[in-house]
């Protein structure tokens, strides 16, 4: 048997595809052979160009996802534009800092309707659209290691990301015997926007380096190989998962 992470004629949405890690995913995914639905509220001129350096094929869709309303169009605009929609990457996500005996309920309700309920209604309209074309299909959702770890001052971004395992693992039981796989990545801590406030205060970038065995902040292209083996054949039977790419900061 051949086991293939090739995924020529397949279409992959990732949202939030303008810059870090939902950058390095579409480019790896898109390298692998995929047509990527490029979702998100920014241009996405930079990835488009990046993919078709390569020799890939992209598509842009124009999206808020801070509230549900676009889900259904997200799906329906990439079948339109790529001819099937295959693999789903819910990358898209926010953070907001502040210590838990401040924080807002409007910092509280922002992260918790892009990190966690437009990542299951999204997930919802993709996988109606399989089951009702009767085909198989793979989400990836973006957790983070605050999925395992409680962290500080991020107490709606713990809440979502910890939910999120959660979630993974639900849609795995449910959809695994229709032929879709729900895993999700753990990202450790990489060099993006997300992160970039942690960089900037030397005492936090200095504690969290000591604690990375692999001695470096991850970079977005060290993402894609797990995008890429999620999104294959290669990974069929795996379901529920969360898999840490963390230079092995989990390991600890
Ligand atoms: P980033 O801030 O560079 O990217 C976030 C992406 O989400 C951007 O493309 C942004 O436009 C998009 N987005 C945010 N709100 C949106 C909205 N309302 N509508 C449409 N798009 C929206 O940060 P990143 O690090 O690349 O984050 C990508 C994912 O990885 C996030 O889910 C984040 O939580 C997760 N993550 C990142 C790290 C890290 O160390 N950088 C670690 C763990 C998890």
């Amino acid at each position: 048997m051949t086991i293939s992470f090739d995924l020529t004629g397949k279409t992959a949405i990732v949202t939030g595809a303008n810059t870090g890690l939902g950058q390095g995913i579409a480019i790896a995914l898109a390298g692998a052979g995929a047509t990527v639905a490029l979702v998100g509220r920014s241009s996405m001129m930079d990835t488009e160009a990046a993919i078709a350096a390569i020799g890939g094929q992209s598509h842009s869709i124009n999206a808020d996802l801070s509230s549900i309303a676009p889900v259904g169009d997200i799906i329906s605009e990439t079948v339109r534009l790529s001819g099937s929609a295959d693999i789903l990457v819910n990358n898209a996500g926010i953070i907001k800092r502040a210590d838990s005996l401040d924080f807002t309920e409007a910092d509280w309700d922002a992260v918790m309707d892009v990190n966690l309920k437009t990542v299951f209604f999204l997930s919802q309209a993709f996988a109606r659209h399989l089951v009702a074309e009767n085909k198989p299909g793979k989400i990836i959702n973006i957790a983070s290691l605050l999925s395992f770890q409680g962290g500080i001052r991020i107490p709606s971004y713990t809440a979502s990301k910890s939910g999120l395992a959660g979630l993974t693992r639900l849609l795995a039981c449910e959809w695994a015997g229709k032929g879709i796989n729900v895993n999700a990545i753990a990202p450790g801590y990489f060099d993006t926007n997300n992160t970039e406030a942690l960089r900037n205060d030397p005492e936090r970038n200095a504690a969290i380096l000591a604690r990375i065995p692999a001695g470096h902040w991850g970079k977005p292209e060290e993402i894609g190989g797990a995008a890429v083996f999620l999104a294959s054949a290669a990974s069929n039977y795996i379901h529920g998962t969360v898999l840490p790419v963390d230079g092995g900061w989990l390991a600890r």
